[in-house]
């Protein structure tokens, strides 16, 4: 930890689409960058929501893409999109000229093929408004942030880069989301990664802290849209942090945390319509024992598919498990869990990873493996306990289990993470609400 060169402490703040939505948003935004010179480097995202049934900018820039794809007028979304930066900018009193930004963008959208550079707009139109906004200087992202040429992200490149390019005596904005291929094409992260920007930066300039502020006072124990008023948590691991996020609390993207957990920087989750609460702290150990109990969270996601594939004496095949995951390794799917028994293996994919290439998988199998029964249940939501030493706390397990039991709901699937630091258990999606209340309320209430 520490500052670069040991002298200056550095502060990375990523700002989320709720906190970057409205003019009235931008000024909060301002506020807290202000109230602490640290700040120097700020990260955006695109627009959010303002209000419930609100339309977020990153989506209607993917329905511009969809629409030039398929040849259809995309002028009144694209309309939609440049009222929304033109309102900001004029509320703020800001010179900057959007229009012409506006109008080399709505040229090049039609000329790409790919809907990152699209969708990347969102974060830099945003950005570049930000930066007039605070007096920053605007650094964009493709300057800084590389992808390999197989679309993962370039860490050791893109640190050279923000160690060259990035002076903390110079604050600046950074657009997050997006950087560029070793082909000059612009790459975006998957959704929600922003987050993955600001972690990346924070791991380039030796941040003391990478503060990730959004619309809610930190982490809770459970989503706040499933559990009513959940407690929250004020110190978490890297590595329970990880397994919540993974298995659905999208808080912080997943891959956030390892840029910044490997050179162990903390990450603070802040509220920015609450910049006095101190948020959740992400570190890599606790340094006293945690004061929410046995467990620290609850997470789910719906839709998934269970494959199961039944053979006898398959642990005596060798090479089984390799072939079935080369099948998935062809089909470009990836496998979220792959929980095993004796003659048995099951293959857990989310329904956005299979799209219609169930049937191919299926037949592959069939033709590869001659399994002696093959079961595909659908619709299907996987809920994780997550804390530290899960595995070894026999109560815990009997607990969950418990509580599907009274709550009169079925359990499909049950892995025990091989981290030793989750309990996952599937159940259908129509019980998803009511499993995720009866496990919450089985260890806080
Ligand atoms: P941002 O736009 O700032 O990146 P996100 O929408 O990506 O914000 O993430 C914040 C949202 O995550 C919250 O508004 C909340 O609804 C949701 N969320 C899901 N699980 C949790 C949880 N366990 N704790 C807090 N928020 C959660
Ligand atoms: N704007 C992008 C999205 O909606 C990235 C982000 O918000 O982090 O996914
Ligand atoms: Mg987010």
């Amino acid at each position: 930890m520490g500052g670069q060169s040991g002298e200056m402490s550095i502060f990375v703040a990523k700002f989320g689409g709720t906190s970057l939505a409205s003019a009235e948003a931008f000024r909060k935004v301002k506020e807290i960058v202000y109230a602490d010179h640290r700040r120097c480097f700020v990260v955006d995202s695109a627009p959010g929501k303002r209000f419930d049934l609100d339309s977020k900018v990153t989506d209607l820039l993917y329905e511009c893409h969809e629409r030039i794809k398929h040849g259809q007028d995309f002028d009144p979304v694209f309309a939609l999109i440049s009222e929304r930066y033109r309102e900001i900018v004029r509320e703020l009193g800001l010179s900057l000229n959007i229009d012409a930004w506006l109008s080399q963008i709505y040229q090049q959208m039609q000329r790409e093929t790919s809907p990152d550079y699209a969708a990347s707009r969102g974060e830099f139109l945003n950005g570049l408004i930000l930066a007039e906004y605070l007096g920053y200087e605007f650094i964009d992202a493709t300057e800084v942030i590389r992808f390999t040429a197989d679309g993962f992200l370039d860490l050791e490149q893109s640190e050279a880069l923000i160690r060259q390019k990035l002076d903390p005596k110079r604050p600046a904005v950074i657009p997050g989301f997006y950087g560029v291929m070793p082909d000059g094409s612009i790459k975006t992260f998957s959704r929600g990664g922003s987050d993955i920007t600001g972690a990346v930066i924070a791991r380039g300039v030796r941040a003391e802290l990478y503060e990730n502020w959004t619309d809610v006072s930190g982490f809770y124990m459970a989503d706040p849209r499933i559990v009513p008023q959940p407690k929250l948590i004020k110190l978490i691991t890297y590595s329970e942090l990880r397994e919540l996020a993974y298995n659905g609390a999208n808080v912080l993207h997943e891959a956030a945390i390892y840029p910044v957990s490997q050179v162990g920087i903390p990450i603070n989750i802040r509220n920015t319509n609450q910049p006095e609460e101190p948020g959740t702290l992400i570190v890599k150990e606790l340094t006293e024992p945690r004061d929410c109990g046995e467990i620290v969270g609850v997470a789910g996601q719906k839709d998934f598919v269970i494959i199961s594939i039944e053979k006898a004496l398959m642990n005596s095949q060798l090479g089984f498990v390799r072939r079935l995951l080369s099948i998935l390794e062809e089909l470009k799917i990836s496998f979220a869990h792959l929980p095993s028994g004796i003659d048995v293996v099951s293959l857990v994919i989310h329904s956005s990873e299979l799209k219609e290439k169930l049937d191919q998988v299926l037949a592959r199998i069939e033709e590869r493996l001659a399994p002696d029964k093959i079961e595909v249940v659908t619709d299907i939501a996987l809920i994780a306990t997550v804390g530290q030493g899960m595995a070894y706390r026999s109560g815990i397990a009997a607990k969950v289990f418990n509580a599907l039991g009274k709550a009169a709901i079925n359990v499909r699937m049950i892995d025990q993470g091989a981290s030793g630091l989750n309990l996952i258990v599937g159940v259908e999606n129509k019980d998803f609400i009511a499993a995720v209340r009866a496990i919450y309320n089985a260890f806080v209430n």
